[in-house]
Parts: C-alpha cells; structure tokens; sequence
C-alpha cells in the first residue's frame, strides 16, 4: 500500500491533570475520508488541532507526505498542504465570502506574488479564491455577500473554501456539519463525498447518518483514546464501541 499522506503516531496531550489525547496513532491515505468519531470532550478538537498546530503536543510525530511537521509553525504547515476548519467559525463576518478566501489562498501564495503588481496580484488572489468557494459549493452569486449575512450552511462552504484555497494535500475538518439544517447537511456530505478524490479528509463529525454514508475508515476516540478503528461495518460490529456507545446517550458522541 502507499504511504499515507497523513500519519499520526503516538500523540499526546495533557492539560493539567486532564489527558485530552492519549498515545494517538492513526494515518489518512489518498482518497479517503477518515471519520474521527467519540462522545463530547474525548479530544477530537484537541487532536485536530494539534495536527493543525495550534496546540503543541507533549510527545508524537507528525508525518505530512513523510516529513515531520510537529514542530512547525501553523502557517508552515498550512503551507506545506494542511487545511483545516474549525468546530467554531474562524471568518471574518464583516468581509465578504471572497475577500476570505482570497485572505486564506494569500497565506501560502504570498511569497509567490510577492513581486507581481498589485493590481495583478490582486487578480490572481480573486481567481484563486474564486475557484475555491465554486469547489465548496457556493454559487457565483454569493461570493461577494458579507459572511454575516450568509446562511449557516453557506458560512461552512466559505471555511471549506478557506481550507481549499491552501491547496491542501490533506483536509482536517472539525464538524463541518455542526448548527446546519437536514438539507444544509446533506449538501455538505454530497460535497465532501466528491472532494475526497481530490483531497483525503480527517472529519470530525458528530452526525452518524453522515459518518456511516460517508467514511471509508472511522477512529473511534473514547477519553483520548482510540479504542477502535476499521470500516464501518467493523465499527458497527464492535463490542468496546457497542458498550462505549450504550454507556452514553447518543447525544454526547459528537
Ligand atoms: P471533543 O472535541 O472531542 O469534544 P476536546 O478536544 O474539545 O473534545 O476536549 C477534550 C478535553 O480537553 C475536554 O475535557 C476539554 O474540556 C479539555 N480541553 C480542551 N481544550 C482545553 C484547554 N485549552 N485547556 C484545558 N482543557 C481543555
Ligand atoms: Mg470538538
């Protein structure tokens, strides 16, 4: 098989007294979309962001396309192809959905139009993040209305478009889902459904309707730990999962 694109191995990360992830390995390959599924405070945020970067793990390595990035800045590993969404919307309310993407393909295309004009920088950005927000969904006609007057939904596909304009070798998305309508959801599922040819996805969701349709594989998180991984058939069929799952109501697994 060929080397994942993304690989976790053994990550850790207290707060305090409070282990939020505990030994975590898991990989991401080409084309899949891998569900990172557990109750509420298991450590799925927490470990997406310290894939991310923005929380430094105590111990583990991270391997982007086999280079170590555990170390590295943020902005260095979004520019070395992460892209991410975050559990809690990150845009600007009052900028448009475009000039949001622009600001996010800037982040990693900056040094390359650094010496172009600005008017023809200015260009290039708008084509960039042009071609993003038309990947995550959103029609022509919406690319120039503030976020904040955006619907829910429309607001997801302008941070997916956010992560896309990185153009990302691999996609983190903490509940992508989260706060839409049936509808709302359902045209995000169909989104990330096609995107994963492209891009693999480490999704976070809390929907299982959409966790069971959607994953090729799923990483079940229990108290920073993963206690299963497999299909998900082999998922559904798993007694610690089964028991993890009855232990709890089903609201808390998100
Ligand atoms: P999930 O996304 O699975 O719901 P989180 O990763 O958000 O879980 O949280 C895991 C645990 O870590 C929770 O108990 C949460 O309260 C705790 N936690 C998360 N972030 C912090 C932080 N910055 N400081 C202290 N505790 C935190
Ligand atoms: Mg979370």
């Amino acid at each position: 098989m060929s080397e994942p694109v993304l690989r976790v191995e053994g990550l850790a990360k207290s707060f305090g007294a409070l282990t939020a992830t505990d030994d975590v390995t898991l990989d991401l390959r080409a084309g899949e979309i891998h569900a990172l599924i557990g109750p509420n405070g298991a450590g799925k945020s927490t470990l997406i962001g310290q894939i991310a970067g923005g929380i430094a793990p105590d111990r583990g390595r991270i391997l982007l396309a086999g280079e170590d990035i555990a170390r590295l800045s943020v902005a260095a590993r979004a520019r070395r192809g992460l892209g991410r969404t975050f559990q809690v919307s990150s845009l600007g309310m009052e900028l448009s959905a475009r000039r949001n993407a622009m600001i996010a393909a800037q982040a990693v295309e900056g040094s390359s139009f650094r010496f172009r004009r600005a008017v023809r920088r200015d260009r290039a950005l708008r084509e960039a993040a042009g071609r993003a927000l038309a990947r995550a969904g959103l029609p022509e006609g919406r690319a120039d209305v503030p976020a904040e007057e955006l619907s829910h939904g429309e607001r997801r596909q302008v941070e997916l478009a956010c992560a896309l304009a990185l153009k990302p070798r691999a996609l983190l998305l903490d509940e992508p889902t989260a706060g839409l309508g049936a509808e709302e959801t359902e045209a995000m599922a169909g989104l990330l459904d096609a995107l994963r040819r492209e891009v693999p996805i480490l999704l976070v969701e809390h929907d299982m309707d959409t966790v069971f349709r959607l994953a090729d594989r799923i990483s079940v998180l229990v108290r920073g730990r993963v206690i299963a991984a497999g299909t998900g058939a082999e998922i559904r069929a798993n007694r610690d999962v089964r028991d993890a799952y009855l232990g709890e109501s089903a609201q808390c697994w998100r």
